[in-house]
């Protein structure tokens, strides 16, 4: 009996105090990869979800929305995108700013990474104050796409950003959360 799975694979992230600075809880989802186990269900959890949405692309956000991106996107028959820090993306992008807890960071995606009316899954690993997934978003909608929806292995509730997200029209998915 695994009970819930949200529970199971909640319990394989390893929560590392004070990192990268201090008074930060930083949840590490390496030992949900490393399992086979909680990999394949944390992958499944996605595909599951996913495998009626009609989706053009899965785009992933630098750099561990690229590792389930990619694997759901493979799994889903669907390509991938990548959404990039600022200065990786070899070829013309498109650019958004957002601002951090402190200073500001950059996201860049190719231009010609999705066309217009094209539907777009958006992932990455964990969603504290949304600024990233907002700034993702944002960068497809410019190239035109619907972004059907975000989803994250891990909500960080008490940080606001799914509440601001799903307020802003964006529907969520998070797989578990840490209040
Ligand atoms: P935010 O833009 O504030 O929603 O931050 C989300 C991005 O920062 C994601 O790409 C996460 O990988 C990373 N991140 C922010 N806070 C944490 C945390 N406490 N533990 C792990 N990753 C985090």
């Amino acid at each position: 009996d695994v009970g819930n799975v949200a529970d199971y694979l909640r319990d394989h992230i390893r929560t590392v105090p004070d990192w990268p600075q201090p008074g930060v809880m930083f949840r590490d989802i390496t030992p949900l990869l490393h399992n086979p186990r909680t990999l394949r269900v944390l992958i499944d959890v996605f595909v599951h979800r996913y495998m009626e949405a009609k989706l053009d692309l899965v785009a992933g956000i630098d750099a561990r929305g690229f590792i389930l991106g990619a694997i759901v996107a493979y799994e889903l028959n669907l390509g991938f995108v990548p959404i990039r820090k600022k200065g990786k993306l070899p070829y013309q992008t498109v650019t958004e700013e957002y601002e951090l807890e402190y200073g500001s960071a950059t996201v860049e995606i190719h231009a010609d990474a999705c066309k217009a009316g094209d539907r777009v899954l958006l992932i990455d690993d964990l969603i504290a104050t949304g600024g990233t997934m907002m700034a993702g978003r944002r960068l497809l909608e410019r190239l035109g796409a619907e972004v059907v929806e975000g989803a994250a292995i891990v909500d960080l509730p008490e940080l606001g950003g799914s509440a601001q997200l799903l307020a802003s029209g964006l529907p969520l998915f998070t797989v578990c959360r840490f209040d």
